[in-house]
């Protein structure tokens, strides 16, 4: 099958369950993402500041970029004047650093807090305590130029469902908790990022309403070696 085929199925399934599809392009060509968006795709996440970047400055300005791998703060002003939702905020640091710079783009950059679900300790993410001490901190509270949106996960890189399972379940209870105790009043929290090809459904299952998929649209990737430094 065909990537627009992928897309277009995709579609058919997520779109009447409220569920929104980021297309996964990293190491994918420009033709490659040029060929889901002539099927309509306008979101694409990316892991890598660099790549993403370049992709921005050669592809059409109405994709909405999503940056979903850790991002240095000193990264941050790359990406600030174009990116859409950031996807991976997983410290105080870097949400201060985002603020300021949005705040010189006269922006309001879409956050998700990603959350460290996984048994793997590689996985970046704030733990249950440390996303309360940041939501209640002062900091957080002058921030006027990033808005949370939710929160995101990555599951562990398993075949045992159940633990999969348990994770996004887990991760489901954290989003209710925090919206009921942080952001009942605001409408804009309303985004729970969590499932990639090999899990998306059990994801759904469990109350994604937003899904990363990358090798179930594109193929699987090709592994290639990027500098370490970004
Ligand atoms: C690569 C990646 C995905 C997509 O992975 P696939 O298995 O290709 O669907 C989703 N989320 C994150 C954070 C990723 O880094």
């Amino acid at each position: 099958m065909s990537i627009a085929t992928h897309i277009e199925s995709l579609k058919i399934d997520l779109e009447p369950i409220g569920v929104s599809l980021v297309a996964v392009s990293k190491t994918k060509s420009n033709d490659e993402i040029r060929e889901a968006y002539a099927a309509g795709q306008r979101v694409f996440g990316e892991n890598m500041v660099q790549e993403m970047v370049e992709k921005y400055e050669a592809l059409p300005k109405d994709i909405e970029w999503h940056l979903i791998g850790h991002l240095q703060t000193n990264k941050v002003k790359y990406i600030v004047p174009f990116v859409s939702m950031i996807q991976s905020v997983d410290s105080l640091k870097v949400l201060n650093e985002i603020n300021k710079h949005a705040s010189k783009h006269n922006r309001v950059i879409d956050c998700l807090l990603q959350i460290h679900i996984a048994d793997e300790e590689t996985k970046f993410g704030f733990d249950h305590a440390e996303l309360i001490e940041m939501l209640r901190s002062e900091d957080y509270q002058h921030m006027q130029h990033v808005r949370i949106r939710g929160l995101m996960g990555i599951a562990t890189n398993t075949e045992n469902e159940k633990v999969i399972k348990e994770e996004f379940y887990e991760l489901k209870m954290l989003f209710d908790g925090i919206k009921v105790s942080f952001f009942r009043k605001d409408d804009a929290f309303d985004t729970l990022s969590m499932g990639m090809s090999s899990d998306y459904s059990l994801a759904i299952e469990k109350g994604a309403n937003m899904v990363r998929l990358g090798s179930t649209i594109f193929g699987k990737r090709v592994i290639k070696h990027y500098k370490n430094n970004d």
